[in-house]
């Protein structure tokens, strides 16, 4: 049954040239639907997505974006196109409520002008904020602690409103850490500046610049933070699950988090990469960062129970193994 509905339709994914965007788009052509990726490639990486299939838009002009839904009748819009760093949400928040918010608006805006009713959105554990327990479930109080975390609340908060008075059926997808590279190598995270864990150790292994672990001192049983690090190709197939529970007769709205369930200290992910790579990382440990709650780790039980998602490529010897694969490549 989903694979006859998935046959042929049209996805719009925004943002499909960045690091979740470009795993999804290759899953979204290997099951069979056509996709149109619209990124106007500020943070996108024009290699990761095949040219025949990328509109250079933003998705904030109205106009362009009017001639991307005229151009065919999308059956769904998966929405990725935002701004991700926390840091520097801090500094500038101007440019995330713009970016994130208000190019959303735009969005919504263009599909309910083109009858386009369908949405998959990256949302964040970053709406949670700092939470006194893991693991964390979706009817957690929204709390966001950045401008960036608050512009994926503010964008949660008017897909309510557009399912109420739209009939927009959306999925927010919540993810936590996501990390690894696609396992046949061509696709990895590459953000500059590069804020990440995993990419950052490597760094630190290149180079032998010391990589700085931000406070050793939290609650934990190590002392150091921990995390629930996802693989990006889990990820992905989140995403084609939440579009085909979308495409579905009765579809509705809802929030689920992607993460594992299971969290992983800074100092475990440091074991790993030295066991995986053979390396020794270089790394002094610093004070703590702003922001950085002890503990993030999801209860994916909602998402295991209504799309029937499971994790494959999780276990955080291969997210990163297939980290270190594409990182030695580029
Ligand atoms: N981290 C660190 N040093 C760094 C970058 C990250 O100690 O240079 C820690 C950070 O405090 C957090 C974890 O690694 O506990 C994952 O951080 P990342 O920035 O990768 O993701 P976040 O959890 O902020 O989304």
């Amino acid at each position: 049954m989903a694979l006859a509905l998935s046959r042929n339709q049209a996805i719009l994914v925004t943002g499909g040239a960045g690091y979740i965007g470009s795993h999804t788009v290759q899953l979204l052509l290997a099951r069979g639907y056509q996709v149109t990726v619209a990124d106007n490639l500020s943070r996108g990486h024009r290699h990761a997505v095949d040219p025949r299939f990328l509109r250079e838009v933003d998705i904030s002009d109205a106009a362009a974006m009017d001639r991307v839904f005229a151009e065919q009748q999308f059956a769904a819009v998966i929405h990725f196109a935002a701004f991700i760093a926390v840091g520097e949400s801090a500094r500038a928040p101007e440019l995330y409520f713009a970016n994130n918010v208000g190019g959303s608006l735009t969005l919504l805006t263009a599909m309910i002008r083109h009858g386009v009713k369908r949405l998959v959105f990256s949302s964040t554990a970053a709406v949670y904020g700092t939470p006194a327990t893991v693991p964390i479930r979706e009817e957690l109080p929204f709390a966001p602690v950045s401008p960036y975390g608050e512009s994926k609340v503010m964008v949660e908060t008017m897909l309510g409103w557009f399912d109420r008075i739209h009939a927009l059926r959306s999925i927010a997808l919540r993810y936590f850490n996501a990390a690894g590279a696609d396992p046949a190598g061509r696709l990895g995270e590459e953000h500059d500046p590069e804020t990440h864990l995993i990419p950052l150790l490597f760094h630190a292994i290149r180079t032998g610049e010391p990589i700085t672990i931000f406070g050793e001192d939290y609650p934990t049983p190590d002392g150091t933070c921990i995390r629930d690090y996802i693989h990006v190709s889990d990820l992905a197939e989140a995403h084609i699950l939440a579009l085909e529970a979308l495409l579905a007769p009765d579809a509705a709205s809802m929030a689920l988090n992607v993460g594992t369930g299971s969290g992983h200290s800074v100092r475990e992910v440091i074991r790993a990469v030295e066991d995986v790579t053979g390396k020794k990382v270089p790394f002094v440990m610093g004070p703590r960062r702003d922001g950085d709650p002890p503990a993030l780790v999801a209860d994916s039980a909602r998402l295991r129970a209504i799309l029937g998602w499971q994790p494959k490529h999780s276990d955080l010897r291969e997210i990163v193994a297939t980290a270190w694969q594409f990182d030695q490549h580029r």
